[in-house]
Parts: C-alpha cells; structure tokens; sequence
C-alpha cells in the first residue's frame, strides 16, 4: 500500500465516508483509515428515515455500505488500522499506525464522539429496545408512549422539547436541582405542559422483557426508589469527542474541535468533520456536508501547498 498520500481520513463513519468520496472525486489520492468496521453510528440505525432524499427507511447498515462504496467507487482506498499519533513535519503529516507510517499533505479527523452512558443495569441490553441516545432518530417509533430523558444540558432539554411533540409524556430527571441548560432553553421546558421535569433524580434500572417497559427512579433528596411504567429512555447526559489524535489544535471546554467554516482546525492542513468537532445538530446528514466541506477544503489547502513548493 502507497505510504505518501494526498489526503489522509481517519474515521470512517458518515463524515469520514463522504469526505472520501469527496476527496476521490476531486481526484486526491485518497486513504481512509478506520479500526473498525466502517459506519461509525449509522451501524445502530434500525430504520435510517430522516436523511433527505430517503422516502422508505434504510437500515442504517445498509446506508454505510452504501457510502463506503460510493467512496470505493471514486478511488477511495480503506485501510483497517489504529492510528497512534499525527505529526506536522513541515507542511505534510506522518501519521503513526500499527501498519506502518503514512506521510499525507492533508488530514482529515473524522473520529466521533462517544455518547456518556448512564451505566445502569439494563442500559446495554435494552440498547435500540428502547434505550436510545438520538431523539431524532428513535423518538417517532415511541409516539403516544410515556418517555423518559435523562441529563439537565441542553441536549437533555433540546430533547425532551422534540420528544413533548410525540411523546403522551415527557418525564425529564436531572441528578441535581438546577439545569445546566441555558436559561431560555430550561425555562421553555419548564412551561412545557408534555414535559415532568424531576429535579434531584437519577436513574437506578431500566426494566422489560424484548423492550423497555419500566424505569427504577431515586429521588435523592427523600431518598426514595420508586418504579414507573415508561417504554423508552433517552440518555442525554453529555459525549466526549475522540480529539486525542489533534495535539494542539483548539478545542471548547468539552473537548470538542474548533473549526472555522471550512472544517480547517486551529492546526493548518487539518480538518474535523462530524461529531468531534463543535456543532450545533449532530445528525448523519450534518455529519456528510461537513466531510464534504473538509474534503472541498483540503483539495483547496494541497493546491495551495503545491504552488509554493
Ligand atoms: P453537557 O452540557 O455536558 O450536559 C450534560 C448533563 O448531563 C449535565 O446536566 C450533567 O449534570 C448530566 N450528567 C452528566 N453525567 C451524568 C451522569 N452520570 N448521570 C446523570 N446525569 C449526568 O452535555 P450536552 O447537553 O450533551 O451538551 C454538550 C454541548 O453541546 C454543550 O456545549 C451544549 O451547550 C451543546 N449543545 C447545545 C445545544 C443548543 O444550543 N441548543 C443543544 C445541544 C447541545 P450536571 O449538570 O450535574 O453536571
């Protein structure tokens, strides 16, 4: 396998897909590299049915093997490997992997997020049964339901506010009795008449036979459990980005890549696309317009790099 590259992609879920196809189409020598297989979330979408253009639901499978071939199609190359370090060395990049190392004029990190979970029994084995950490994605297969969300940020109260339109009920737990959310947003769910906002409450188990069907609830403060019937769970309770890969590149207080509207982070040559860089909505359509940006643009920084060669 060539080791010097145009563009190298490391993540191959949705951005890390598009930007390959992207990076190939616009005729870069284009290698992305994934340590596992390539879908990143869309691998956990039952039914893919709020992408454009997608007038029957996909399985979210389906979709990413889609994208990867798609990307295939262009000259996209895919290579199953862990990435341990990126280096600038001048204007280009060695990236450190356990197959060898690769020279690129343009990376491109595409690694994710991983979405907090509340570690409570029954969380994994309800995962997709009704313990879900996307509301856009799985609240309409609750519709008319009771629904749980847990977390105080603006996630949990962006969340709970989406759910209200489907939900019978919304019951919101936050483990202390303020919101972290901004003011606007906490007070909107406050008066929201679909929305029980549970201060000083946590999760203990999520209970059910094929799905979730109750939730075992703590209120800290009478320091009482108590059970309630609730057929789904959304846990919002914040996602660390996997950023360790940008060394000292800029990022907000949660770790998050800064980027400017080009996907360029604080560090030349390299872009952020999707759930590791700061967003506003995190969804797979947002996630493949910016792997587009970020390949458009890195096409753009090695056409730049080369005049001045
Ligand atoms: P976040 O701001 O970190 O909030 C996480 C919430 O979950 C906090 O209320 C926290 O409680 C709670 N929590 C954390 N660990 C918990 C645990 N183990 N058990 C129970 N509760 C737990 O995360 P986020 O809401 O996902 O937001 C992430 C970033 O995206 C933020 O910068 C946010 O502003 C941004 N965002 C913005 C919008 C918007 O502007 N509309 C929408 C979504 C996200 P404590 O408060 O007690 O720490």
């Amino acid at each position: 396998m060539k080791t010097e590259r145009d563009l190298v992609i490391i993540g191959g879920g949705a951005a890390g897909l598009a930007a390959a196809q992207y990076g190939a189409r616009a005729n870069l020598d284009t290698l992305l590299i994934e340590e596992m297989a390539p879908g990143g979330q869309a691998l956990l979408i039952d039914n893919l049915e709020n992408y454009p253009g997608l007038v029957e639901p996909v399985n979210g499978y389906d979709f990413a093997e889609k994208l990867k071939a798609q990307a295939e199609n262009f000259g996209a190359e895919f290579l199953t490997a862990t990435v341990s370090s990126i280096v600038k060395e001048g204007k280009r990049f060695r990236l450190e992997t356990n197959e060898g190392d690769f020279l690129a004029d343009a990376v491109i990190l595409a690694t994710g997020a991983v979405h907090r979970h509340a570690n409570v029994p029954g969380e994994e084995e309800f995962q997709g049964r009704g313990v879900s950490y996307c509301a856009t994605c799985d609240g309409p297969f609750f519709k008319g339901k009771r629904m749980l969300v847990v977390g105080g940020g603006d996630a949990a109260c962006d969340e709970a506010m989406f759910l209200s339109k489907l939900a019978e009920k919304v019951v919101l737990v936050h483990r202390r009795d303020v919101f972290r959310a901004q003011k606007s947003l906490a007070s909107r769910v406050l008066s929201n008449p679909k929305i029980e906002v549970r201060f000083n409450t946590v999760v203990r188990e999520i209970k059910g036979e094929k799905k979730v069907q109750s939730v075992i609830l703590e209120d800290l403060v009478a320091k009482k459990r108590y059970e309630e019937e609730l057929a789904a769970v959304f846990v919002f309770i914040g996602s660390d980005p996997k950023s360790a890969l940008a060394g000292d590149a800029k990022r907000d207080e949660g770790g998050s890549l800064l980027t400017d509207d080009r996907m360029e982070t604080s560090v030349k040559g390299l872009f952020a696309a999707g759930d590791v860089r700061v967003s506003p909505f995190r969804q797979l359509v947002t996630a493949c317009s910016d792997g587009a940006i970020a390949a458009h643009a890195a096409a753009m920084h090695i056409d730049e790099i080369r005049e001045h060669r």
